[in-house]
């Protein structure tokens, strides 16, 4: 079976849902309060377990009640927490207030994901033995830099999300195969806001590139190679969080299986489709016959 390995970032996500979100010094009474497993590496781990790999997470939780739900609901996707650590304090949390007009402003607390500076012992030895290793920018970018560094070691592919984005320093890129920004994150990686000069500016760092444009689709660029756009399923989306993970951890999958490029792509499309179309990042993640289906 194939074996991703993801290294980032697990949060607890605890959102308000308001009519219009307060201002400094206010006070308002929202409607509804929600608990719902987040962070990008979390999302990317229970994306690609739902989409049919074995998935493993390379990260930590505090020792708090949230830590223990977030440790659960890896279990319930089978996503094997052999290597999260448990640290003493506070789980991530991300403070999110989402107003009437689907507008929200959240505050990220990366507590335990701030102890992820590093690899553990065992930690290289599960990337040696992955297909895959995926990677995001929400813990110590020491830890990223050494997780790819050891995916290159043992000749893993190692697929990048440069979310939060923020400049990459050349070590980092040096051990990357396949960058996946969106286009927010393309355009201030580059510069462009062209994502067809963006991708050709990207493949001068790595070899291959993919810009997600959200209900567009997304464009492949490699060196070397004319690039191809890959339209997205045209549905009625009604929360589309977490859709960029779900394209990655499915993507992710159907690559490491071996499928061409342009399929792998189609498919982490409808995937990414279906996410839209339910509320909810993890809860909403499909699975690998519910992809199927949408793909035919
Ligand atoms: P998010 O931050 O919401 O997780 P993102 O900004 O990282 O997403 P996007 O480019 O918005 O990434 O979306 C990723 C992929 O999800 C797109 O390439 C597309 O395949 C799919 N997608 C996003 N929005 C829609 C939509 N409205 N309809 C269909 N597919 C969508």
């Amino acid at each position: 079976m194939t074996l991703i390995a993801v290294l980032g970032s697990t949060n607890m996500d605890l959102v308000a849902y308001v009519t219009k979100a307060p201002q400094r010094g206010e006070t308002v009474t929202g409607r509804e309060f929600r608990t719902i497993p987040g962070g990008k590496g979390a999302n990317q781990a229970i994306a690609a377990a739902h989409a049919g790999a074995d998935v493993t997470i390379i990260g930590a939780v505090g020792d708090d009640t949230y830590g223990a739900q977030l440790r659960s609901t890896f279990e319930h996707s089978g996503v094997d927490t052999d290597h999260l650590r448990t640290v003493e304090g506070a789980s991530g949390t991300a403070h999110i207030v989402v107003d009437d007009e689907g507008g929200n402003a959240i505050v990220v607390i990366p507590a335990a994901n701030g102890t992820v500076d590093h690899l553990a012992p065992g930690d290289e030895a599960l990337i040696a033995s992955a297909d895959a290793l995926l990677l995001q920018l929400e813990i110590p970018l020491a830890a990223v830099v050494a997780g790819a560094e050891a995916a290159r070691r043992h000749g893993v592919r190692t697929i990048l999300t440069p979310a939060p984005a923020q400049p990459l320093p050349p070590e980092l890129l040096a051990a990357v195969d396949l960058l996946v920004p969106n286009e927010h994150e393309a355009t201030a990686l580059t510069g462009h806001t062209d994502p067809r000069k963006a991708a050709a500016a990207l493949l001068d760092q790595v070899p291959e590139v993919i810009v997600t444009l959200g209900a567009a689709g997304s464009l492949y660029a490699a060196r070397g190679a004319e690039p191809f756009t890959v339209p997205a399923p045209q549905v009625t989306a009604v929360d589309s969080t977490g859709a960029g993970d779900t394209f990655v951890g499915a993507l992710a999958v159907a690559l490491a299986e071996g499928r061409p490029t342009r399929d792998a792509l189609g498919w982490a499309a409808a995937a990414a489709a279906l996410s839209v179309q339910r509320p909810g990042a993890t809860a909403s993640m499909p699975y690998r016959a519910e992809i199927d289906k949408q793909y035919a």
